[in-house]
């Protein structure tokens, strides 16, 4: 048997008809940009989310670097965030002239500990980017008190979490704003880039709207330098369909993610910590295991997906040897890189094919 890490065709042969037609619609009256579809998506994810404000973006790194700009993130300022990301995390900081302060990880939820943050604060802070890695929202609380504390903008880099849930709340909707992603992987795909950002301040909101335009209050008339960093009409109209079967995926996922804990309880692989106050839609499901290497070569060999996220902590990158940061700094990132796989959870999985999947992992850590 073969078994993908994600099939997305399974995801479209299920809703084909209705994106077709959302999308043949889109070609048909040609408002490619920031067509009334945008304007849709971007209210109903507000509504989504518990409302506020969503503004509708190229990317989910661009929703990241236009909300650090939003925020005020100037060259020489200083952004905190875990070294055990996707790379946008980091990026976007430097791209706006400014520099990555990590903090490490916690071993079982891969997020952010709020209790290292504070000695990490120094008189360029200017925010804090808690990423909600692999679908489960960081301790917010704890952050966003360090953050009052010392006044600074707290951006919530939920690109693998929408839908996910802190103490009731969404993903995205606790820090001052939240950014989504809809690369086509994410567990809301667009076929093609996008992003969003959130957040319930109107004027970082008109801020974020402006900037996505060049910086133009009115056309050809720009107060400031922005981008070109808008959704497509026609990400948005697909993402519009896709966004009313989102819960329903995630419990799906939920579901296998259960399976897959039963499975592995009493065995040497750490399985994912959801903390109870926390709803995890599980982007990904990742688990821990001393021979990483190994396991991925044994399932690579039964032909069953997987994939290393994220296989190199980012204080150790080549780019950010300038940081001067060496390995041993956040020895629990980088622990985690040389451990963690993820492996099949899609909301589209079959029973026989995660029976196989856990019967494959099992075989392999008998020997
Ligand atoms: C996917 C991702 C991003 C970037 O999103 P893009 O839409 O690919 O630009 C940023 N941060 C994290 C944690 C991600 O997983």
């Amino acid at each position: 048997m073969k078994v993908p890490l994600l099939d997305l065709k399974r995801q479209y042969h299920s809703i084909k008809d209705e994106i077709d037609q959302a999308v043949n619609e889109v070609l048909e009256n040609t408002r490619f940009i920031l067509g009334p579809q945008v304007k849709e998506f971007e209210e109903n994810v507000a509504k989504y989310c518990g409302d506020g404000y969503a503004v509708g973006v190229a990317s989910g790194t661009d929703a990241l670097l236009l909300s650090l700009r939003a925020c005020g993130v100037e060259p020489g300022d200083e952004v905190i965030i875990p070294p055990f990301t996707f790379f946008a995390t980091a990026g976007v900081i430097t791209r706006l002239g400014a520099k990555p302060v990590f903090v490490d990880i916690d071993l079982l939820t891969y997020n952010l500990l709020p209790d290292k943050i504070e000695e990490k604060i120094t008189e360029r802070t200017k925010a804090i980017m808690p990423v909600h890695l692999f679908g489960q929202c960081a301790d917010m609380d704890p952050i966003m008190e360090v953050a009052k504390k010392h006044n600074l903008k707290v951006v919530e880099d939920a690109a693998q979490a929408i839908g996910s849930k802190y103490k009731g709340r969404r993903a995205g909707t606790i820090g001052d704003l939240g950014c989504f992603s809809f690369f086509p992987s994410k567990n809301l795909g667009g076929a093609g880039d996008g992003g969003m950002v959130i957040t319930d301040d109107e004027k970082l909101a008109d801020l974020v709207r402006k900037l996505r335009v060049h910086g133009a209050t009115q056309k050809y008339f720009h107060p400031m330098v922005g981008y070109n960093s808008r959704l497509d009409t026609l990400q948005a109209a697909i993402l519009n369909v896709k966004l009313k079967y989102l819960d329903e995926w995630s419990s799906k996922r939920r579901e296998k993610a259960e399976v897959y804990n039963r499975a592995f309880a009493n065995t040497d692989i750490v399985t994912p910590k959801e903390e109870e106050f926390n709803y995890h839609i599980y982007h990904q499901y990742t688990i821990s295991v001393k021979n990483r290497d190994k396991l991925k070569e044994h399932l690579l060999e039964n032909q069953i997906g997987c994939s290393i996220y994220y296989p190199l902590s980012l204080h150790l990158q080549e780019c950010y040897r300038y940081l001067g940061y060496k390995k041993g700094d956040f020895p629990n990132s980088e622990i985690r890189s040389e451990e963690v796989i993820s492996i099949p959870v899609f909301p589209e999985l079959t029973e026989e094919e995660q029976e196989f999947v856990i019967e494959k992992i099992k075989d392999f850590i008998k020997d």
